[in-house]
């Protein structure tokens, strides 16, 4: 009957061989948890934390956002939950922390760039993160967005292990730090990917923008070799690298990834039933088989065809 069927256990992620691959939720308010549970993350892969302040004038308080990681930690216990300091400037302007007018804001003063401008801010958020990771039994992982160079991923994490904060890492969505991830993962202790901005970097392409939109495939062997790097990077340091991109929702694409080193995926909670299938049809093996094809292609059309070819071979 229904009720039984809607309360079969879901399969934790996995490859055909048993080669765990974490699904993670990508979320942007703590109400979102209650679906993501129900349809299967195991955790969450990315919060955006600068969604529950995009209307915000004034920088929250201490207690507001101690409220908001606090109820959302709660809705994990036992589980890895990744929360993303704020990520703010381009496509999602803060009023307290992007003021000054900027001719090109995707390149401007965002992300880890802006928090470092107002330490004080970053200071905070990380305060309240500590308060709620103390009150709750989730697995705190933080992290840093658009962090350009060595140095920002060792400020980051240094600060946030200042403040208490164990597992403290970096996204990789600017192309330098996807060359340098050797030299960030031997101090930071994971990255995640954010496939998005490391495309839209990658191709000099706004990611908002419909008429270069072609150019905004993750598909792109250009992007899967930046990938690699990263995947190269974590497995010599043994360090968790996650994709929090939406190149994660793609099936196909998601066997790639781990093909490539990924070693979780998280996503929007609507793509993990179609992501977890699809996984369990490839081993590790094939996984790198399929992520060679593409790799070994010259452009995102080629790239999805030569692995739909040598997904079809090992399925
Ligand atoms: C990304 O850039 O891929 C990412 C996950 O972050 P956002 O989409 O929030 O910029
Ligand atoms: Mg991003």
């Amino acid at each position: 009957d229904r009720a039984s069927a809607s309360s079969a256990p879901i399969t934790d992620g996995a490859l055909a061989d048993g080669t765990p691959v974490p699904l993670l939720a990508n979320l942007g308010k703590p109400e979102g948890a209650i679906d993501a549970v129900a349809l299967g993350a195991e955790g969450v892969g990315l919060f955006r934390t600068e969604f529950l302040f995009l209307s915000s004038a004034q920088a929250p308080t201490v207690e507001q956002q101690r409220e908001a990681y606090t109820k959302l930690l709660s809705e994990f216990p036992g589980k890895k939950v990744v929360v993303r300091v704020l990520d703010a400037g381009a496509d999602k302007p803060l009023a307290f922390l992007n003021d000054a007018h900027e001719e090109n804001p995707a390149l401007g003063l965002r992300g880890i760039r802006a928090l470092r401008a107002s330490e004080d801010i970053l200071r905070e958020q990380l305060t309240a993160l500590a308060e709620a990771d103390a009150a709750t039994d989730a697995d705190l992982w933080v992290m840093a967005p658009m962090v350009a160079t060595v140095e920002e991923s060792e400020y980051f994490t240094d600060i946030a292990r200042d403040y208490g904060i164990k597992t403290a890492g970096v996204m990789v969505e600017v192309p330098s730090s996807a060359l340098l991830a050797d030299r960030i993962l031997s101090y930071t202790d994971f990255a995640s990917i954010g496939t998005n901005d490391l495309t839209q970097y990658t191709m000099a392409a706004d990611r908002l923008l419909g008429s270069v939109a072609s150019l905004q495939d993750p598909w792109h062997p250009a992007v899967l070799r930046l990938i690699r790097e990263v995947g190269d990077a974590g497995r010599a340091h043994g360090k968790p690298v996650g994709i929090c991109g939406e190149a994660a929702a793609d099936p196909l694409l998601a066997v790639v990834l781990v093909g490539l080193g990924a070693t979780s995926l998280s996503m929007a909670p609507t793509a993990l039933a179609d992501v977890r299938a699809t996984l369990l049809k490839h081993t590790i093996e094939q996984a790198r088989d399929i992520a060679a094809a593409a790799l070994a292609a010259s452009d995102a059309a080629s790239a999805r065809t030569a692995a739909q070819q040598a997904a079809a071979g090992s399925a």
